[in-house]
């Protein structure tokens, strides 16, 4: 075992879950197959702690990859759920809690005219590509390598997220007709796009991008580089769909539009519009939206779709995201921030730390990370050394050196001086690490 750090009672369930999941988890990356070690099962959360089943507490810089934007168990998002789950739990019926969900959803953002809502991701992603296909009545799709929009077949290729974690190539499962029809292009370069659009004319339905992706690690959009999409995609009669799941309600009140104000014609949405639970939405153009049954011709459902107890908590939380909550999320991650990179510079160790408003993460460069191939150039072996030194001193950090570091409103005084002590010590231990 490289790691001696101890964690019996997390090891004896995952030994456990090892035999009746595949990995002894539900999703990948949560395996530490990147990192190494035992995964620690997480017993409790309150505010920016999570406490594991050994008993031990971290200051939580995951807060369950996005979502937790106001901390674990926030009282007011904690009553609002108990008030719903005393009423029932799902009635296959429309309710009013989905409707003022979806008017918060269409208030805060204005490029979404209507939003039907989803339980995950992944559905928002695969229904907004099927409308998109169903408007245009064309079949191609434009990703970029590095972005990852959930485990959609036709988007897997070259993905982000636990695909770049574990260096995946291409998924097996997915066959070439349901990957055929997507074009991978390199991440924020315009010209590849036109080259795209020019070799294929008539015949793309949409370009996907994450509004500014974070699961490659952090690596923003450069100037101009949303709004070229936008124009290229209305010159050649496709859809720009911007892929809100991580940066929705998270880097604004209005997301990443917020921040570019770059008008998608579709936008995908999760996480942090949940408030923990599975719920997540697809929305925009009120004519696009109109092809959608059963006002339209393309099919989607769910039997849990607006469930009433998930648009409780994301209502709950949605509405508690004022702009104070977002100036503190914003000063605690640029605080974070400021000592990470002091404390890798102090060791002599090449990183970029790359943000997006309030997500983060570290590259282990000090060459410019534009897109996956640059990303890829960094020095993950450190990320190892150093994920391990904090883990052992307290501070839970996403277990791979490509995703996105979350904070909270949750995060006070006391947590960022928690993560100042482990800084040095984590940091030497990135620059002792050996590849
Ligand atoms: N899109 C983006 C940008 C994401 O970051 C993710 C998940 O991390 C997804 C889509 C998929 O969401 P889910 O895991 O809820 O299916």
């Amino acid at each position: 075992m490289p790691y001696s750090y101890e964690a019996p009672v997390s090891q004896t369930l995952f030994d456990r879950a090892s035999l009746v999941t595949p990995g002894g988890v539900n999703s990948p990356v949560r395996a530490f197959r990147a990192v190494g070690g035992t995964p620690r099962f997480m017993v409790s959360g309150t505010g920016p702690y999570l406490t594991d089943a050994d008993g031990r507490e971290y200051v939580d810089l995951v807060c369950s990859w996005g979502p937790m934007i106001l901390g674990h168990s926030h009282p007011e998002v904690i009553a609002a759920v108990q008030e719903a789950v005393a009423r029932g739990t799902s009635f296959g019926t429309p309710g009013e809690g989905e409707v003022a969900l979806a008017e918060e959803i269409v208030a805060r953002i204005e490029p979404v005219e209507q939003v039907r809502l989803v339980s995950s991701g992944t559905e928002a992603t695969m229904s907004a590509i099927r409308l998109a296909r169903g408007f245009t009545g064309r079949a191609k799709v434009v990703k970029f390598a590095g972005c990852y929009h959930g485990h959609v077949d036709a988007l897997l290729a070259a993905a982000g997220s636990g695909v770049a974690t574990f260096g995946l190539p291409d998924t097996p499962g997915v066959t070439g007709a349901q990957a055929g029809d997507t074009i991978v292009l390199p991440y924020n370069d315009l010209e590849a796009v036109r080259t795209a659009f020019a070799a294929h004319p008539g015949e793309i339905a949409c370009v996907i991008t994450e509004a500014s992706p974070g699961n490659m690690g952090v690596v923003p959009p450069l100037d101009g580089f949303n709004a070229g999409l936008k124009e290229i995609c209305a010159a050649n009669g496709a859809l720009y769909i911007s892929d809100e799941v991580m940066t929705g309600f998270r880097t604004s009140k209005a997301g990443w539009f917020g921040v570019d104000g770059v008008r998608p014609d579709l936008m995908t949405f999760g996480k942090v519009m949940g408030g923990g639970f599975p719920a997540a939405a697809f929305g925009g153009r009120a004519d696009v939206m109109a092809h959608l049954a059963p006002v339209g011709p393309v099919y989607q459902a769910g039997t849990l779709s607006g469930n009433p107890v998930a648009t409780a908590a994301g209502l709950a939380q949605l509405r508690l995201l004022d702009d104070a909550a977002y100036a503190k999320v914003d000063a605690v991650s640029a605080e974070i921030q400021a000592m990470v990179g002091e404390a890798f510079t102090k060791e002599g160790v090449a990183h970029t730390v790359s943000a997006a408003s309030n997500m983060f993460s570290v590259f282990f460069t000090d060459q410019p990370v534009r897109n996956y191939e640059d990303a890829k150039k960094q020095e993950a072996f450190r990320f190892t050394a150093f994920f391990h030194s904090m883990l052992a001193q307290g501070v839970y950090l996403p277990p791979s050196a490509f995703e996105s570091w979350f904070v909270s409103t949750a995060h006070d005084t006391q947590d960022v001086e928690r993560i100042a002590a482990a800084l040095p010590a984590a940091a030497r231990a990135a620059s002792e690490a050996t590849a």
